[in-house]
């Protein structure tokens, strides 16, 4: 059935049937962008659930996700893949301009303004000194000037001290970004992927650096309707199917899973770094990549779930926290209905790991009664730690490239070669992007 590039003769080679092994993010990506076109795609997910490391758990018949996660208006690929599949972004997000709240009083909200006012104005609007607001603007104004990129890289604490930030502006506003966008501390993070989040997101049109809450869980609001629409349009997904070993043949790639072995055109791996091994091992073309993933590091994301009663809420949907464990409350009522619920969120590694898990979420409840007056002892609590939350994007780092030297396979997911962090966005770019290198070569044919 399969007609491989090698066999095919002069002109496009046909895309045949694309095995996609994973179904995050970023295999659910490249099954759309290809069903869309027409090409069979077939995606092996190891799970019961699809979304990998942004996926639905249950904690006490709740939904709720394996970690808190928040969006922003750049995620325009995310966002066109929404539309193509015909899901309603406008109910599975909840669109707000950015805002960002501390529970100290610091305050930054970019107004319905066109770019580049609304962040100008939200710089200068912030709740800090003049020279304080003046010296983020004139960081932001130096970075723009040179288009975003750094002569050579460094780290986020580095680029802050040549550009004298003062420590307002960095404890309230570069640290938290970096550490929210790249997962990193600033002390290791890359100032260069630092200094691309700032352009797409801060430095964007206005829409960009708009928050996008899920409303819904993070399996409900790409991976599942992407399902439905790849098995709409000649596709299958295939869950709780692990793709054990690929073995490349001359006719394609025989694909051995849990359910047995399938013979494809193309594949796309789409696994996390750290899951590559098996599947690589035996293609020594790939050895270089695999060299690659396994020198990446990984940063933790630990997400605490506490259950208040209903009545319980946050000033905001997100509120900042400055001293002790959590960095991020977010009010659950408010974004998905579940009212009482807060989800408290500490992103990259920190003096919070060496804590029991019970210690840490009596500390992080004794942080939310800071902000909330009278809050009584919860109903129940429960920590989640992914202690491979995404890789540390350091500076420098070497990531391997979508297209491989093994013509007809390709790479994706959030680590593969970009300018951005591991995000749902750079996930679900590497998956349309490896999707379009079938395309290009195969002409589309199906
Ligand atoms: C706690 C947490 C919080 C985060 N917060 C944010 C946030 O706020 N905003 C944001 O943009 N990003 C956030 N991220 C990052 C984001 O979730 C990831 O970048 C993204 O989900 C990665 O998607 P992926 O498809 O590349 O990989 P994955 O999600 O890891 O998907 C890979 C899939 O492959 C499957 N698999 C592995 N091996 C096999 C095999 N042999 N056969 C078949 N299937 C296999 C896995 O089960 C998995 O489903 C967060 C991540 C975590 C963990």
């Amino acid at each position: 059935m399969d007609v491989g590039q090698e066999l095919s003769g002069p002109g496009f080679a046909k895309a045949a049937d694309v095995a996609i092994v994973g179904g995050g993010y970023a295999g659910l990506a490249a099954a759309v962008e290809l069903a869309v076109a027409g090409i069979p795609v077939t995606v092996f997910e190891s799970s019961r659930v699809l979304g990998g490391r942004a996926r639905r758990v249950e904690l006490n018949g709740l939904p709720v996700d394996n970690g808190q996660h928040l969006l922003v208006g750049a995620y325009v690929e995310l966002l066109r893949l929404l539309q193509v599949i015909g899901a309603d972004a406008s109910r599975l997000l909840s669109r707000q301009c950015l805002e960002l709240s501390f529970a100290d009083g610091f305050s930054l909200r970019a107004p319905n303004l066109p770019e580049p006012m609304h962040m100008a104005a939200a710089l200068l609007g912030a709740t800090l000194s003049l020279p304080q607001r003046l010296a983020a603007l004139r960081f932001m104004r130096k970075l723009k000037r040179s288009g975003f990129r750094l002569v050579e890289d460094t780290t986020v604490a580095h680029l802050l001290d040549l550009h004298r930030q003062p420590q307002a502006v960095r404890s309230h506003l570069w640290e938290p970004l970096c550490v929210a966008a790249l997962n990193t501390p600033p002390v290791t993070a890359s100032a260069q992927v630092f200094a691309s989040v700032l352009k797409d997101s801060l430095a964007g049109p206005r829409a960009a650096s708009d928050m996008l809450y899920p409303a819904v869980d993070l399996s409900a609001l790409f991976p599942e309707p992407a399902a439905a629409y790849v098995t709409a349009h000649q596709g299958s997904v295939r869950t709780e199917c692990g793709v054990k070993r690929i073995a490349p043949t001359p006719n394609g790639f025989e694909v051995s899973h849990d359910q047995g072995m399938d013979v494809f055109g193309h594949v796309i791996i789409a696994v996390a770094p750290y899951h590559l091994a098996p599947l690589l091992g035996d293609l020594p073309a790939l050895a270089q990549s695999l060299k690659m993933t396994e020198a990446l590091r990984h940063e933790p994301i630990a997400t605490a779930y506490l259950a208040y009663p209903h009545d319980i809420q946050l000033a905001k949907p997100m509120l900042g926290l400055t001293r002790g464990h959590a960095q991020w409350l977010f009010d659950r009522g408010r974004l998905t209905g579940q009212r009482g619920l807060i989800a408290a969120v500490i992103s990259a590694s920190g003096p919070w790991q060496s804590l029991p898990p019970e210690q840490l979420l009596t500390e992080i409840h004794g942080e939310i009664g800071t902000v909330v007056k009278d809050l009584p002892t919860p109903k129940w609590s429960r920590l989640i730690v992914e202690k491979r939350a995404t890789f540390a994007c350091t500076p420098n780092l070497q990531r391997p490239a979508a297209v491989t030297p093994l013509a007809g396979l390709y790479l994706a997911g959030d680590y593969v070669a970009s300018a951005y962090p591991a995000t749902l966005e750079s996930a679900v770019r590497s998956g349309v992007a490896a999707a379009r290198s079938i395309l290009e070569t195969t002409g589309g044919q199906s």
